[in-house]
Formats: C-alpha cells, structure tokens, sequence
C-alpha cells in the first residue's frame, strides 16, 4: 500500500449516483445509487464486466456528464462542470498525428494560457519521466503503440492534475508494453514523482487491478452498481506469483462472479410470450461453453476461476458469460471462486457431437427466450417467421443494442441444438422437422 503520502482527506466523493440514458421502455440504468469515497494519496481500481457502468462514472467524476441522480463532491464541495483538478487517460489516446511528441503534450498547456517557456520546460521533463528521452521531434507515426500510450500520459500529467483517472490504458497495447508501462507508472506514483494526489484506474482486468490499486472498488452490471470493496493490503512492488499476491487475486475473482443461485433463475416461470428481462442469456458462444467444460473436465471437475481464466486465455469480459452460461445449463456451480462441474457436465464433456446437442437441446428449451421462440414458430404459417418480428418484440423489452445482442446469442445456441434453423436468404428463422409440434413434445399448437 501507498501508506507514506495516504491521508484521511478526501479528494473525490460520490453520493447516491444515478445515470439513466433513454427514456421510457428504452430507459438504460447505466448506474445506480454508487457511493464510494476516493481519498488523497489513493490508488483507487473500479473493476468490473463490460457495460457495468465504469466509464460512466469515470466521465461525470471528471464533470464531462452530470449524474442523473445524486452528487459528486471533490474537496467537499460539490462539483459543477468540468473537474479542473482531474484528466483522463484513454484506451487509445488521440494523439494529433501532424504534431511532434513535444508539441503533443504541450497542446493542454496552451489551451490552459501557460506562457510557452514554461510550457516547454514541463514538456520535457514530462517526457523524460515517461522515458521518451530523445522522441521530443519524433511524430506519432514513428512510435510504437506503447510509445504513442506513453505520450498520452505525458500529456494528461501535463496541467498536473491532482486526480488521475485511467479508462482501460493498458487494454490496447500488447502484453509486455502494456506490463512495462504499468510498471513504470508505479515506480513514479509510489517514488511521488508526480504532482497527482490520487489515481482512479478502470480496468476489467482483475490481476491488472490487484497489482496496482490500494482497494478495488469491485462493480456488477445490470443496473450498474458496486458490489464490494476489497483493500489490498500488499506493499508494493508486487509480484503475480507471490502466494498472497494469489490469494486476493483469488478474493476478488469470488466477488466478481458471485455464487451459483440455489434456484436457477431458468425456473422462475413467466409465460412463454414474454420474453423477460431477469431471463436474459448471457453472451457467450457455444465454443467458450464447450471449451470452459472440456477444461474442467480435464482438470479433475474442480478448478481456481482465476486459473481456469488464465488458462484459456479468456479475458474477464469473455470468461464471465461462459461461467454464467454453464451455471445456467446446470453444468457446473460456482462457489468463493471455484467452479465445479456437476454430474450432467462430465457427462455432456464425454458426449458425442450429437447427444452434446441432445443435452444442449433439453436444457435451453425450458428457457424462457427459447419456449418463446419456439411456440411463436409453431403457431406460424409454416412455421416460419422473419427476424424483425422477434427483433422487435424483443425491442420492446430491451436497448435496440441488447435486443440484438440477446436474439444473436439464441440464434447461436438455438442452432447448434437443433431447434429451429435460419434462412439467410429470406432472413427467417423456420422450424427443422426435427422440432415441429409432434416433435417438440406434443405441442396442441397447431400451423394456422
Ligand atoms: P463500462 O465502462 O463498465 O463498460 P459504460 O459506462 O460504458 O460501462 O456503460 C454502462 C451502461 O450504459 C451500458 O449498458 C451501456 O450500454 C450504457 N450506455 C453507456 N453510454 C451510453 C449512451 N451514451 N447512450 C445509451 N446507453 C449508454
């Protein structure tokens, strides 16, 4: 921990925010009731899967967008408009490719009035911070995709920001750029090189986040809301392999993907022509589920979420629905980050192709996405239906991005069950003889 500048004063607090984008039916609650403290002296993570609402709070925390509920207080006093005190450091950071490396970082300092002498002296020793010694004239084109992020924190720390906030910085870059630039950001942040009271990192990178933060302010989707703090108690620098450094790595798995239900929320029964909000399908293609099971299968049924990521190569965003998928299909449960397999996954990793998809079949049918589907192709003439119907009724229930998202993801499972089929020349989705109403488990439904 960052204990030698850590003080009780705090920077940045946030009480009871809201953001809701959209009205009506098509309403989103990007965030909901977040309230969390940043203190001087602080590196703060907020953690947590894609679309949980992380960079919403990264924008009205730095007055880019005002909250539609609640208030944002830095130095105890509320904020209006643009924090003047913070900057943001981007994914990509928009360099202005016609412009050198110098001119890059001093481009904030002029438009802050800062006479050019001293804006070049800044400039300089920015860059020589960052260890772009010798790049001053060089263009963006000319750096390497590390290089040019590097710049990009050169510039940010340019107006000597107290509170430095990072959205996903190192998610962009390859994997040894991205672990040098965290390392040398560390080594300025814990040796006080830098002016910045306090750091605020977005990350979906759990490990990315227990490396560098002093607590992980971990968030869930759906609405978008904080589900816990965790502290990370573990002096820096730290070390991925170090036993502790795994254990509060596997801490916060276990608070990211939560417990498997006792009552799978599949047998919530609502009726089959409403498709449902709280029965949504998690996005994760038939690959990523087969592969998550085969894995654990081979790993003797029981497995370290953390491990299990990191052996597939899976990012968090690409992990966590294949976990919730399985948990869904009742093929494994998870409990303090470790993920079982239940008797009918072993028994779906040994199948064969085909009775895979028998299993596969028989488990998404309950679903309500799936009988509604299903029981609006039997009743149609032929049993055909175009897209657009189920995309708009679906419409009606989610964003026009979710709907599609969710009718995709069936699509994707449905198919590979065999349940019904797609015709992309008409775009249709039609029943294959195999699932008409005898087959389907003696449907009265009748074609019109
Ligand atoms: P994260 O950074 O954690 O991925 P975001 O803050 O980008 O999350 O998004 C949170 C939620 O708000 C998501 O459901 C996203 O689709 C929605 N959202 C974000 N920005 C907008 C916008 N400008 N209009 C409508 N919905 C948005």
């Amino acid at each position: 921990m960052n204990t030698t500048n850590h003080t009780n004063n705090v920077l940045v607090e946030l009480r009871g925010i809201g953001k809701f984008y959209g009205r009506g039916q098509r309403e989103t609650r990007a965030v909901e009731n977040v309230s969390f403290q940043i203190r001087d002296g602080e590196f703060v993570a907020l953690l947590g899967p894609s679309g949980c609402g992380k960079s919403t709070l990264l924008r009205i925390i730095t007055g880019l967008m005002p909250p539609s509920a609640g208030e944002v207080l830095y130095r105890g006093k509320p904020l209006r408009g643009v924090n003047e005190h913070a900057t943001i450091v981007f994914q990509t950071f928009a360099l202005f490719p016609w412009l050198t490396v110098e001119a890059n970082v001093q481009v904030a300092l002029q438009a802050r009035g800062v006479a050019p002498a001293e804006r070049r002296a800044r400039a300089l020793k920015l860059i020589d911070l960052v260890g772009l010694d010798g790049f001053e004239s060089a263009y963006p084109r000319e750096l390497s995709g590390g290089m040019r992020q590097k710049v990009g924190f050169a510039r940010a720390l340019a107006v000597e920001p107290e509170l430095l906030c990072l959205d996903e910085p190192f998610s962009a870059l390859d994997v040894l750029s991205a672990e040098s630039l965290r390392g040398e950001l560390m080594e300025l942040w814990t040796s006080h090189t830098l002016p910045t009271r306090a750091i605020l990192l977005v990350s979906h990178n759990i490990e990315e986040a227990v490396l560098m933060a002093d607590r992980i302010i971990v968030m869930d989707k759906d609405p978008g809301r904080v589900v816990t703090e965790i502290q990370v108690a573990l002096p820096q620098p730290r070390h991925r392999k170090e036993i502790h450094f795994l254990a509060l790595v596997d801490r916060v798995y276990a608070a990211v993907a939560g417990e498997t239900p006792v009552e799978p929320y599949v047998r919530m029964g609502t009726a089959p022509n409403e498709p449902g909000k709280t029965e949504m399908l998690p996005h994760a293609p038939i690959s990523a589920i087969a592969g998550l099971v085969e894995y654990l299968a081979e790993e003797g049924k029981r497995a370290d979420l953390y491990y299990v990521g990191e052996k597939l190569s899976m990012e968090l965003d690409e992990l966590l629905p294949a976990v919730e998928a399985v948990e869904l299909l009742e093929m494994a449960t998870v409990t303090g980050g470790d993920i079982a397999l239940t008797a009918l996954g072993g028994t779906f990793a040994a199948a064969t192709i085909l009775a895979r998809k028998e299993i596969f079949a028989q488990h998404i049918r309950p679903l309500p996405m799936f009988r509604w589907i299903m029981n609006e192709l039997q009743r149609a003439e032929q049993h055909r239906l175009p897209l657009d119907f189920f995309l708009n009724v679906l419409e009606s229930e989610f964003t026009a991005k979710e709907a599609e998202r969710q009718f995709n993801t069936a699509i994707n499972w449905g198919r590979y069950a065999e349940l019904f089929e797609f015709d992309d020349d008409r775009d249709e989705l039609y029943l294959t003889n195999g699932s008409t109403p005898a087959a389907v488990g003696g449907s009265t439904a009748s074609a019109k």
